[in-house]
């Protein structure tokens, strides 16, 4: 049987090519970058074009980059980092609750270390007004975190806005942009942005190694204390290996964002419109337009996210609900909560996020497979009466 992935936003494959450019550096190639002789300048110099690489991607002037062990940590970063760096000036931060884990949770440990922070709602879309960021600024505010793709819906928060907002008031802007890099052109001047996080395995690269941009001239504490790596910002030796992956990763994600992006999103919107057709009971979750071009997200009512996965997944396909990180609780998606999903379609929840390898051949089998599924587990839903329901 074929097996059909449509998950890349949990994660993704890694591209041959990254493969390849990596190898040298597990083996001839190994140095230490923090050595002054050969091995080590050679690490040193690929250290440094992937900086390069990645500051040019983000069309930033003034890049400071420091490469980390993936986004969550470029997240912990970004919001500790700055937290503990711009005390004196103040301790209030405003987030909203639609973040990912690796934001949200930095967020609460800060609480209980004295800052305060505000949890901006959504509307029914999942989007966050700028004018609510602009009211919940006051004297005491340090950092705006607000993510620019959400993991679980696809939707794209309008950042160049909430950038303008904190630049008015003085307040550094950080997005968590590992969604919406190598999938959407991003500008860190146009639109913005003083601190971003990224992660190479969402967009082709490997495992375990991310980025942190930041303005020249943002105030950031340190998180790992040790070496002087990363003009000592962050200790500890490079991944050289994985950061030479992931600059590979962003080089071809460039060459062929444009071409992707219309590509994927003919498929998602095939998608979306196919489950309408076929499956009645079906809610699109999400801003319908302002999305990733990969991201699907719908509720089935009457039946499980989870009983449609594991049942998709005897079919060969590969979808997930909510997020990868949080499937296994039975909490509902604090995403889909924050839209006012109700529990019960909250449950009912099914991711599908497409990426390079998806055809419209897998479409095709995706449209015919997730139907049969739907009967067969709806037939077995005490909360489904057909007849009664069944069009609702
Ligand atoms: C995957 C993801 C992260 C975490 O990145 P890791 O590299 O897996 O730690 C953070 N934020 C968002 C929006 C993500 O999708």
């Amino acid at each position: 049987m074929k097996r059909i992935y449509m998950d890349y936003s949990a994660t993704t494959p890694v591209h041959p090519e990254v493969v390849k450019a990596m190898l040298p550096y597990f083996t001839e190639k190994f140095g230490n970058a923090s050595t002054i002789y050969s091995f080590g300048r050679e690490a040193r110099k690929a250290v440094e074009e992937a900086r390069e690489v990645f500051a040019g991607m983000l069309g930033a002037y003034q890049a400071e980059t420091i490469f980390t062990g993936g986004g969550t940590e470029s997240d912990n970063h970004a919001i500790k980092g700055v937290a503990y760096a711009n005390r004196a000036k103040g301790n209030h931060i405003i987030t909203c609750k639609t973040e990912h884990h690796a934001v949200l949770e930095p967020c609460h440990f800060l609480e209980k270390e004295g800052f305060t922070v505000t949890y901006l709602p959504v509307d029914r879309e999942g989007l966050v007004d700028p004018e609510d960021v602009k009211k919940a600024i006051t004297g005491k505010t340090i950092l705006i975190s607000i993510m620019m793709a959400n993991n679980e819906i696809g939707v794209l928060q309008p950042v160049t806005e909430i950038g303008r907002v904190a630049r008015e008031h003085k307040v550094y802007f950080h997005t968590d942009a590992v969604q919406a890099f190598g999938i959407l052109p991003i500008n860190v001047e146009q639109m913005n942005i003083d601190l971003l996080s990224v992660s190479s395995h969402k967009l082709y690269g490997p495992k375990g190694v991310g980025a942190l941009y930041f303005r020249k001239g943002v105030k950031l504490a340190q998180l790992l204390h040790g070496g002087e790596q990363e003009k000592k910002r962050r200790a500890g030796t490079e991944n050289v290996a994985g950061i030479v992956g992931f600059a590979r990763a962003c080089k071809i994600a460039q060459k062929e964002m444009a071409a992707e992006r219309i590509r994927l999103t003919a498929l998602r919107e095939k998608l979306i419109a196919g489950f309408f057709k076929k499956i009645p009971g079906v809610l699109l979750n999400g801003h319908a337009e302002k999305r990733l071009p990969n991201n699907v997200n719908i509720s089935v009512k009457y039946i499980e996210g989870e009983s449609i996965i594991l049942n998709l997944d005897l079919e060969g396909i590969c979808a997930s609900t909510g997020s990868a990180c949080t499937s296994g609780s039975l909490e509902p998606s604090h995403v889909l909560t924050a839209l006012g999903v109700t529990a019960e379609n909250s449950h009912g929840s099914v991711r599908f996020s497409l990426g390079k390898f998806t055809s419209e051949e897998d479409v095709d089998v995706v449209l015919t497979k997730m139907p049969e599924v739907v009967q067969r587990l709806r037939k077995l839903s005490p909360l489904y009466k057909p007849g009664k329901n069944g069009n609702a």
